[in-house]
């Protein structure tokens, strides 16, 4: 009852409209919670008691689980939240379960049924919504599922569009986070949040501190814009905490979401497809990473312009109408990185000797820059055929992964991903080879030293890390979508201090 009463209290304190009590192991006397619900009936509450085969932890019967429930809702306004599987199995022959058509106090809802499947095949969502919501109109209905990808998301992203009453539709997993965010716009019956990691009760759901700060929760209405970061993995991107930021200082009714899309069964294209069809999602437009840079590209076509057409790759598409566009951010951003790091204008860079580890997207966009600006490249990749084509295309020099330790051209830059948060002890080059070199440029910000940074700092050699052009390249895709330019100073500071809260965050775990 100590705990009831904590967490419900920060829950409130947090923001939260409507507190959900789990009693699935409940043991105490039923009566303790029915006596503190009553106390606190001026707050919204769902008392639910969740099965073992529908997520939960109750070993007992249907009939024993609503029994409980109806003691601990007790005179309280609680909403009971019971299985839809159990309620149709047993309905006709147990009273208990009678609660969904008990009272007679208009439209206020009673309670919600709810069904939760797991096996990645979406349900079809629509027809059980409905199902459940012919029961009594006062039942809110509840589906929530695991999508097999994000493209699994759209049957709960159409329920909630087409709902005309309270529904709640979820896709969970790191792919359904738009879905759970996106639940205000369609006006449905709310989204579920947990107080912070410790007590989530599915997977991906996100806590309340986020949906509401992050994300802006309370300001999403059904004229937000939707605009994300897509790419895999998106979980470590600074890109919401950016973005969501910006529109909420220059007053743009948008939100920015991580959307994670896998590499695998043509993903890209099948979420693209299904975004393309749903003019009512309202996209605005997409950051583009890893790995989908290339293959945006040529989704987009006739829509990208000169210049990502000239680096083979896209990370910003605006998709606001039918015609989506493609543009790249990334060229710009690391030049212009790169001179201020070494205290130049763009046309300073003539004549630089640069190494590029990588033959990648971003690889791509840095070879594309240094090259109109004069700069002697030589690109570094593991495939030879791959390695070749992008040197030649850019006028570059090509030469084998193997090699890369033998030179030592005045800059170097790393455009892979060795390093990054999920690899942070590797890195591209033996200490060694960065004696001697003017600046090491590596491309990743999370961490904000990588081992290659950080030997190339031993070694008195001047480093860069990839912040500074992940704000540039952020604030142009911002400029693209809305005309308006944001603070940069603020930007590099705002990914800064997050970066370093994760990074505390994560050690003092
Ligand atoms: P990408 O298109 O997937 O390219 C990655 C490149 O790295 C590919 O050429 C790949 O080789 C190579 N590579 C990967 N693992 C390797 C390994 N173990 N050994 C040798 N080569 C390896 O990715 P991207 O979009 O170019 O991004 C590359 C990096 O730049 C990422 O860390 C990303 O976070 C960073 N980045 C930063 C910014 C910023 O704003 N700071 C912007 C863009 C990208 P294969 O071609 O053989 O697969």
């Amino acid at each position: 009852m100590e705990d009831i009463e904590r967490h419900a209290t920060a829950a409130w304190r947090g923001g939260a409209d409507c507190v959900e009590l789990r009693i699935d192991d409940f043991t105490d006397d039923p009566g303790r919670i029915a006596a503190f619900l009553e106390s606190h009936d001026r707050r919204k509450w769902i008392l639910t008691c969740r099965s073992i085969t529908q997520g939960g932890a109750s070993t007992a019967a249907p009939s024993d689980r609503a029994k409980l429930l109806l003691a601990a809702r007790g005179r309280s306004r609680a909403l009971i939240d019971f299985e839809y599987a159990d309620f149709s199995a047993f309905s006709n022959g147990c009273r208990q379960l009678q609660w969904a058509r008990a009272g007679s106090d208009g439209d206020t809802a009673t309670g919600i049924l709810s069904q939760h499947a797991f096996d990645g095949e979406p349900p079809d969502v629509a027809a059980l919504l409905a199902a459940m919501a012919k029961i009594d109109r006062r039942i809110i209905p509840k589906v929530a599922y695991a999508p097999i990808d994000i493209a699994g998301c759209f049957p709960a992203l159409d329920a909630m569009h087409a709902a005309r009453t309270a529904v709640i539709a979820i896709a969970m997993d790191e792919a359904g986070l738009w879905t759970r965010v996106l639940a205000r716009k369609f006006g449905t019956f709310g989204t579920y949040a947990s107080l912070d990691d410790s007590c989530t009760t599915a997977a991906g759901q996100i806590d309340l501190a986020t949906a509401r700060g992050l994300y802006h929760w309370p300001s999403i209405n059904a004229e937000t814009r939707v605009f994300g970061v897509l790419g895999d993995p998106v979980a470590h991107s600074m890109g919401p905490r950016l973005f969501n930021g910006w529109f909420e200082q220059h007053g743009i009714n948008a939100v920015y979401l991580p959307l994670r899309v896998s590499r695998e069964r043509s993903c890209l294209s099948r979420f693209l497809d299904g975004c393309k069809d749903r003019e009512w999602l309202d996209l605005g437009g997409f950051s583009v990473t890893i790995p989908h840079k290339e293959a945006m590209l040529k989704y987009v076509g006739s829509g990208a312009d000169g210049l990502a057409t000239s680096i083979g790759a896209a990370n910003t598409v605006v998709a606001a109408d039918k015609k989506w566009t493609a543009h790249n951010t990334d060229c710009y951003a690391a030049i212009d990185s790169l001179c201020a790091a070494l205290g130049c204008d763009r046309g300073d860079l003539s004549g630089l000797s640069v190494d590029v580890l990588g033959c990648g997207g971003a690889a791509r966009a840095v070879l594309a820059g240094l090259r109109a600006f004069g700069c002697c490249v030589t690109v570094y990749g593991r495939s030879p055929e791959k390695t070749c084509s992008v040197a030649q295309t850019f006028g570059a020099t090509a030469k084998p992964w193997i090699q890369r330790a033998e030179t030592s051209c005045e800059v170097l830059i790393n455009a892979t991903p060795i390093g990054m948060s999920s690899d942070e002890d590797s890195s591209p080059m033996p200490s060694a080879s960065l004696e001697r070199r003017r600046i090491v440029f590596d491309l990743i910000y999370n961490p904000l030293e990588t081992k290659l940074l950080g030997d190339a700092r031993s070694l008195g050699v001047a480093t860069l890390n990839g912040l500074d052009m992940f704000v540039r390249q952020a604030a142009a895709q911002f400029e693209v979508w809305t005309g308006q330019m944001p603070d940069l100073d603020a930007a590099r500071r705002i990914v800064m201090e997050s970066l370093l809260q994760r990074q505390t965050g994560e050690s003092s775990v």
